[in-house]
């Protein structure tokens, strides 16, 4: 294979040219990423960007400028730097997209109006938050991208205590209401479900993380959807979130977080199997042998992750079967996510699906530090912890050589 194309140059991205370099490929690497950033890491987005106080510009990790405000804040989210940006040695084609693909050609299509023929492609674009219906008027908010981040920080910090709603009680939206509650705002989380966060953790433990925003004085509104922002003045800034009952909550800033989409829209046409997400057998690959995806973006054997780890491990397995030229290697990693709110860390591994039931092995919820163990038919299915990470990684690798033996096929 002479050469090889990443599109989407962020986490994915960065571990699959990582990977390539890593497995020997010493042929020409392309690197094509829509925002004009080099690769930076999301998670402290909604956490500690958010909250780093303004203090005097040192390094950035990205090719955008910061302002001094944001400087500081931005030194967290380095995920590479010049010294192994120069060592991969990569064409990187920032602020560029790719508008669609000729698998078959491996032809790329970009914004640019130039079409890329490659010999192995990585499909690795992400996720796009889902919006509300209708228009979004100033001070209202998705959070996906540094640009995101950076909106959402100069209305959180500009002026004194605002009103926040975030919509949607996920990850997230969890994450972003403990920030501003942090920042000294007041905090209304809406959320359609009658609990946040019951698919990923079952009832009980989905009701003993909620406690967390009644803890910080964050009000939690559940089982009500959403009809639509209203806005006024003449800057068009929301005033207040219309309830699906009509209620009206006012508001100075709003965030959205209701989920994401995989970023497949370009993909339309192409012939590659889409469903939620690039469909790919278990070890990446789609139906065409030089095309492998990972990521947020990659349905995996049926499955798409939302999840830092998951990208980075998918992304080696599917330049192994890239550079193989066939599925040579399945991905089984045990799933795992971490959570960072209100100063407690939630850390999960494996997978829940109802009827498993939850059994605290260690430490209280009382005290908001437990460890907990999913079993069904006797089995450890998964395990939760909040601020316990020592246990919680034992009992991870415990799970975790559970499910080795099918690691490699
Ligand atoms: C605010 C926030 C907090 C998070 N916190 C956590 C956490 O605490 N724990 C955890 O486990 N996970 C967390 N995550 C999830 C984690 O960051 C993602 O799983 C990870 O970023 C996925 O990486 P990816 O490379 O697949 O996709 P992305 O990071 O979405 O990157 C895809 C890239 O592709 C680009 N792209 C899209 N379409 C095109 C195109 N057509 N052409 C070119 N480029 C394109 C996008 O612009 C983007 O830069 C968080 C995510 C966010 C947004």
């Amino acid at each position: 294979m002479k050469s090889v194309t990443v599109i989407g140059a962020s986490l994915a991205g960065l571990y699959a040219a990582r990977a390539l370099r890593a497995q020997g490929y010493d042929g020409h690497l392309t690197i094509v990423g829509a925002e004009q950033h080099l690769p930076y890491d999301r998670p402290p987005l909604s956490k500690g960007f958010l909250t780093a106080p303004a203090t005097a510009p040192d390094t950035a990790p990205d090719t955008g400028t910061p302002s001094a405000e944001t400087a500081s804040a931005e030194a967290q989210l380095a995920l590479t730097d010049a010294e192994e940006i120069a060592g991969l040695d990569a064409a990187w084609l920032l602020g560029t997209r790719a508008t669609g693909l000729d698998p078959h050609r491996r032809a790329i299509r970009l914004d640019t109006g130039r079409t890329l023929t490659t010999d192995g492609v990585v499909l690795a674009t992400g996720a796009a938050p889902r919006r509300l219906p209708g228009p979004a008027p100033a001070g209202s908010h998705t959070l996906r991208t540094l640009d995101d981040a950076r909106a959402l920080r100069a209305d959180l910090t500009g002026g004194g205590p605002a009103r926040v709603v975030v919509i949607g009680g996920g990850f997230i939206g969890a994450e972003v209401a403990a920030s501003c509650a942090a920042l000294g705002h007041q905090v209304t989380v809406v959320e359609a479900a009658p609990l946040p966060l019951v698919p990923q953790l079952g009832y009980t433990m989905a009701e003993l993380c909620a406690r967390l925003h009644g803890d910080h004085g964050v009000a939690l509104l559940t089982g009500t959807g959403v009809r639509g922002l209203h806005s006024a003045g003449g800057d068009d800034r929301v005033t207040a979130v219309e309830l699906a009952d009509g209620r009206l909550l006012p508001a100075d800033v709003v965030v959205t977080g209701i989920g994401v989409r995989p970023a497949t829209g370009w993909l339309e046409g192409s012939g590659l199997p889409l469903g939620d997400g690039v469909r790919c057998d278990a070890g990446c690959v789609t139906t065409i042998p030089a095309v492998v995806a990972a990521g947020d973006v990659a349905q995996v054997a049926g499955a798409r992750a939302e999840h830092w780890t998951n990208a980075t491990e998918q992304a080696a397995t599917a330049v192994h079967n890239l550079l193989a030229g066939h599925t040579a290697r399945t991905h089984h990693a045990l799933p795992y996510f971490w959570s960072d709110q209100y100063g407690v860390r939630i850390q999960f591994a494996g997978r829940y699906r109802p009827g498993d039931v939850p059994r605290i092995v260690e430490g209280s919820p009382d005290d908001r530090s437990f460890l907990a163990r999913y079993e069904r038919d006797g089995r450890t299915t998964a395990v939760l912890a909040l601020n316990r990470p020592r246990p919680f990684m034992r009992l991870r690798r415990e799970l975790a050589r559970a499910v080795q033996p099918a690691a490699t096929a």
